[in-house]
């Protein structure tokens, strides 16, 4: 006989204090109590944990959670004893004396959840060790982190796939925040987990109202703008760097918003106190690094503003996902541009890793920036990318508002693809913009012979300015680093060919437009 979900409700009410399931949390559950393996994709928050904790809690033996967070293991821990539940932790910052403590627990059966990380995990002793022991359950969170198509590959993930065969008995229960199509065939193979039941939540996140703009020049005046239109509630502004965020919390706060910044350059107790200030206040900015999140759960936030843009669309939705979660409506406002791109790309090429995972990266980035510079709806690019499917648009971002208008700028787009052709790649942005302009400070240059020269007077310089980085987000043109003087040069040569023929369309973004342009 299986624990049925009815004790498992039972363990959710008294145990932790829900008066219900949520989502998809009880079909989780039933697979592990029956002794099913299953793959679960529930967003953050979505209550992941005690889809594994209580059948964990109901099976006889010992369940293992495996998690790649130590800082998180101690959190859950503690938080699982306070409320009476028989758990601990192995992990390299665990006192002998406690260990010692807690492997005598293990062998007298007496604890019901064991938090691993799994580098100590697969070490030999330890698996030796935990051998005499049954398990009720393997749980491995944050599963994603076993694909290198993931946002954050951790190689020893990879050896978790011989738990499989060293407790075929034992259900094993993938669980992650964030996985689309590729990730989720990964964490199948690397885990072995071919046929089992996989369940994948929507992803949807009706209230929040998402935007996204092109930087304007540069500087924070647009971050002050928006923060400031948004006055009496509280926000979080992510910036690029630790540097970023000290001088616009600055000029926030000499702006008179209540602005603090929180980077990981900060004293610990400086964060600590910053953040317990934001928790409690009614009207509160947190100008942030990504050190900001982990772990934050303000239900209040009325807005996300990207001052830099995100790295991922994973990092994008559980960035602006701290927003709004009392489901009462909220913000998710981003600012791009092509420098942020650019660097995005120079800095995964400084990276050591294999040119396969910088593949992978790179067309991370570029789904970013198709997103964030594309003109379907947000909320519905988002979750098609996290594996949704038959996703109607949201209604209420700036595209299905109507805020984006395009025009049709394909001959434009031939234009600036053909000159770039014909300068074999020679010219950094201004000089092309220039060239296609006809301005050339030596007329006898070889460029102002070539047939391109001149042919682009439809649009002012920051019309081109727009269209080439455009070109370059949909990856059409590519921008080569060059030592810091970047030069411009031609994209993925199928799709360029399909622009030349007319098959592709290049719609650019209204307001690009210059209102003085010339036809
Ligand atoms: P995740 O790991 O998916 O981000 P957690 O497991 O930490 O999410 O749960 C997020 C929050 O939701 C926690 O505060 C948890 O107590 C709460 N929660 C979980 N399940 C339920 C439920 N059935 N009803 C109400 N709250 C729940
Ligand atoms: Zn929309």
């Amino acid at each position: 006989m299986h624990p049925s979900l009815d004790q498992a409700r039972e363990i959710l009410r008294r145990t932790f204090g829900h008066a219900e399931f949520r989502g998809l949390q009880a079909q989780v559950i039933t697979e592990a109590l029956e002794g099913r393996s299953a793959l679960a994709v529930l967003p953050t928050g979505g209550g992941k944990s005690v889809c594994y904790q209580i059948p964990a809690m109901l099976r006889p033996g010992l369940g293992l959670v495996v998690s790649p967070l130590i800082a998180l293991m101690a959190d859950q821990v503690a938080g699982l004893t306070q409320s009476g539940v028989a758990a601990a932790r192995l992990d390299s910052n665990v006192e002998p004396r406690e260990r010692a403590e807690t492997w005598s627990r293990i062998e007298a059966g007496e604890l019901d959840l064991l938090y691993v990380s799994p580098e100590g995990l697969m070490q030999p002793w330890m698996l030796e060790r935990l051998s005499r022991t049954p398990l009720s359950l393997i749980a491995i969170d944050e599963a994603h982190c076993v694909s290198q198509w993931g946002h954050d590959f951790r190689p020893e993930y990879r050896m978790l796939g011989r738990l499989a065969e060293m407790y075929p008995d034992a259900p094993r229960l993938a669980v992650t925040a964030t996985a689309d199509n590729r990730t989720r065939e990964d964490i199948r193979a690397e885990l072995r987990l071919k046929d089992c039941a996989e369940f994948v939540a929507s992803f949807a996140r009706p209230e929040l109202i998402l935007s996204a703009e092109r930087k304007r020049g540069a500087g924070h005046k647009r971050v002050m703008e928006l923060v400031q239109a948004r006055p009496n509630r509280s926000g979080v502004v992510y910036a690029g760097s630790r540097d970023s965020a000290d001088k616009l919390a600055e000029a926030l706060r000499q702006a008179g918003a209540p602005a603090l910044a929180y980077h990981a350059g900060l004293d610990k107790a400086v964060r600590a106190e910053r953040l317990e200030k934001f928790l409690e206040a009614d009207e509160a900015v947190m100008v942030a690094t990504i050190a900001f999140g982990m772990g934050v759960d303000k239900p209040d936030v009325r807005y996300v503003i990207h001052a830099d843009p995100p790295g991922s669309i994973e990092a994008y939705w559980q960035e602006i996902g701290r927003a709004g979660r009392d489901g009462e409506p909220a913000e998710g406002i981003t600012l791009y541009g092509a420098a942020d791109m650019a660097w995005a790309f120079r800095r995964l090429d400084g990276r050591e890793v294999d040119d396969e995972v910088k593949q992978v990266q790179g067309r991370k980035i570029r789904q970013l920036y198709a997103m964030l510079d594309g003109t379907a709806c947000r909320a519905a690019a988002v979750r098609r990318y996290f594996g949704e499917e038959g996703v109607a648009p949201c209604g209420q971002c700036d595209v299905c508002l109507g805020q984006i208008e395009t025009l049709d700028a394909t001959q434009a787009a031939q234009k600036a693809l053909s000159a770039v052709h014909r300068l074999g790649g020679r010219f950094g942005r201004g000089r092309l913009i220039d060239h296609l302009l006809g301005k050339t400070k030596d007329p006898s240059a070889f460029e102002a012979g070539l047939s391109t020269f001149g042919v682009g007077q439809e649009l002012s310089a920051d019309g081109w300015r727009d269209l080439v980085d455009q070109l370059l987000f949909d990856g059409l043109l590519r921008e080569d680093p060059n030592d810091g003087r970047p030069l411009i040069g031609l994209g993925d040569a199928a799709e360029v060919r399909k622009v030349y023929r007319g098959e592709r369309e290049v719609a650019l973004r209204k307001g690009a437009e210059p209102k003085e342009a010339r036809r």
